[in-house]
């Protein structure tokens, strides 16, 4: 259920104190260490998982309410002209720390966040092929 290698079940489940905004049973969210804005924060799953591949049905259902309900609230508090909710799963999407967590990003008007991408091209298309296979590998 924790890994006791991992530093954010640690935190998650309060054995290194954190600064939390939130906690319930499934759940701690956090001030990030190194915030990149005023009130960016972290959802923790209480039970370790690396990434959303395995993360549990049960943990997945409940994470977005975690975040709507600290959101709302954050946005409430910090009149923060919008929010990125973003979630990294793999080294190359940027994932730094393997526990899985989702970053709720408050942003200001004309801040320096960035969390952009270029417009693809025809060579970024998903053939038929690939679409169709990913289709009969969704499990219900
Ligand atoms: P990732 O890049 O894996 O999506 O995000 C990891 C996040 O965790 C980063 O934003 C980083 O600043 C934050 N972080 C890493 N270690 C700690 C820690 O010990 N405490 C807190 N509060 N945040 C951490
Ligand atoms: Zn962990």
């Amino acid at each position: 259920m924790t890994d006791s290698n991992c530093i954010f079940c640690k935190i998650a489940n309060g054995e290194i104190p954190s600064r939390t905004l939130y906690e319930d049973e499934s759940f701690r969210v956090i001030l990030d260490i190194s915030p990149a804005s005023k009130g960016h924060a972290i959802i923790l799953a209480k039970k370790h998982a690396e990434n959303i591949y395995s993360l549990s049905e049960a943990d997945a259902g409940k994470i977005y309410l975690v975040a709507k309900k600290v959101a709302t609230a954050m946005q409430n508090v910090l009149k923060c002209d919008g929010m990125n909710i973003l979630q990294n799963n793999g080294e190359a999407a940027g994932q730094t720390v393997f526990h899985l967590h989702m970053h709720l990003i408050p942003r200001y008007k004309d801040d320096k966040v960035q969390i952009k991408w270029t417009p693809g091209t025809e060579a970024e298309a998903l053939s038929q092929e690939l679409m169709e296979e990913i289709q009969k590998s969704i499990k219900e």
